[in-house]
């Protein structure tokens, strides 16, 4: 079968046509600027050139009809006919307290998802734009919904609850939600087939280190603790997100600089984090770039990121009684050897300890770990479409 995968932001859309017999993508891309001028499609086949579509994209279901002509192209396209594909699964971004796995989309599933955008104002929106174009331009092919937040529904209470009155709880839902769910839960099922382990009884800490960054506390293939909250704001440093704060720094930020809760807000989270302290930029490249060049802010921000990095993984490894791997994914987790050298340096006292040879290692599942480790360290790339594909597979074959 064939399963296409979509993930749409407020003006931008991603997609992947995946053959789930060899689990590989067919074609894949990007359409950029929806609603605005120049708006564009970059189209990849796996085996071909890549095409680049210029039109008037107005909404989203504009990009989707868009995103199926290239498929069905007979020039740059990759299937013979749009019956070829058996199913979507979309990306959505907060399920709330309703969705704790994947599910087959239906007119209540469609309302739950529309509750939960107080909850995501900016994510769900377009999420739910992209899921309606796709049931209007594909009837009766059946849609799968996949959250960002459902992996995380396994933690306990006593991990999701805030010290705020419980009302707050009922009254609002203010409670963590945690986010990333969908490369957690791929990595972690990786790492048990690296470790040649069943998932019952492994302690993982899974840090998913990107432009956005969380820690995952997975018992027995299950998240118990993550570092996201309510919002992706709590948690990590991030590239351009405070993360964790002392929360009276809020309103003494908002008082100084005259700010309205929503610029602080989104001060707080497109200002801040390493761009904020490096003053460099949100990608960790440039900072280390300009850390080897000299610069003191630079190098400060990667320091204050990896001591973030390593206090959530010794309260993780406190969580869980110690941890049988950590995992490295995301753009930075897969790719930086000096952040994964800086992390896990002290951490013999979890029995976790770097072979600096095999740490070079980029983009590429592998043990990093010296052979005496008793706490294994795990580079596994994450693939979230293919995680999102087998879900849809799954959801579709139970059906
Ligand atoms: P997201 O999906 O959250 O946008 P990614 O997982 O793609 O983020 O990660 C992007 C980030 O990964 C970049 O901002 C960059 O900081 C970091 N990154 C990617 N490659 C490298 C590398 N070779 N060295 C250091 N950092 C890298």
């Amino acid at each position: 079968m064939k399963i296409l995968v979509i993930n749409c932001g407020s003006s931008s859309l991603k997609y992947q046509l995946l053959d789930m017999d060899t689990q590989t993508p067919i074609a894949k891309g990007l359409v950029e600027r929806i609603g605005l001028p120049g708006a564009v499609l970059t189209h990849r086949p796996a085996d071909g050139e890549k095409e680049i579509i210029t039109a008037e994209i107005p909404n989203h279901t504009v990009a989707i009809q868009l995103v199926l002509d290239a498929l069905v192209n007979p020039e740059y396209g990759v299937v013979k006919s749009l019956e070829e594909i058996g199913s979507v699964g979309h990306r959505v971004v907060h399920g709330g307290e309703k969705f704790a796995s994947s599910v087959l989309i239906t007119d209540e599933v469609m309302q739950a998802i529309e509750e939960c955008i107080e909850l995501a104002p900016l994510h769900n929106p377009p999420n739910i734009a992209g899921i309606e174009a796709c049931q209007k331009l594909m009837p009766g092919v059946p849609q799968v919904a996949v959250f960002d937040t459902a992996f995380h529904q396994t933690m306990p209470p006593h991990a999701y609850l805030y010290g705020l009155p419980y009302e707050f709880y009922e009254k609002y839902k203010i409670r963590k939600y945690g986010f990333h769910g969908t490369s957690h839960k791929y990595v972690s099922q990786r790492a048990a087939k690296m470790l040649n382990r069943p998932a019952e009884g492994l302690k993982l800490i899974s840090c998913h280190l990107g432009n956005g960054s969380s820690i995952t506390a997975i018992k027995d293939g299950k998240s118990i603790e993550t570092s996201m909250g309510f919002t992706p704001l709590e948690g990590l440093m991030m590239g351009t997100r405070s993360g964790d704060l002392d929360p009276a720094i809020v309103s003494f930020i908002q008082q100084k600089e005259n700010l309205s809760s929503d610029e602080v807000n989104d001060f707080l989270n497109k200002k801040c984090g390493v761009l904020g302290l490096s003053g460099v930029s949100s990608d960790f490249r440039d900072i280390e770039q300009a850390r080897d060049q000299g610069n003191y802010r630079a190098a400060l921000a990667l320091d204050v990121f990896s001591h973030d990095v390593k206090k959530y993984i010794g309260s993780y490894a406190a969580v869980l009684n110690g941890a049988d791997a950590i995992i490295f994914t995301a753009g930075l987790g897969e790719n930086s050897a000096e952040m994964r050298e800086a992390v896990v340096d002290g951490l013999q006292y979890l029995g976790a300890k770097l072979d600096l040879e095999k740490n070079k290692v980029r983009g590429k599942e592998a043990d990093i770990s010296a052979p005496e480790a008793t706490c294994r360290v795990l580079v596994i790339p994450t693939n979230e479409e293919l995680m999102i594909a087998l879900d849809t597979l799954d959801i579709i074959q139970k059906g």
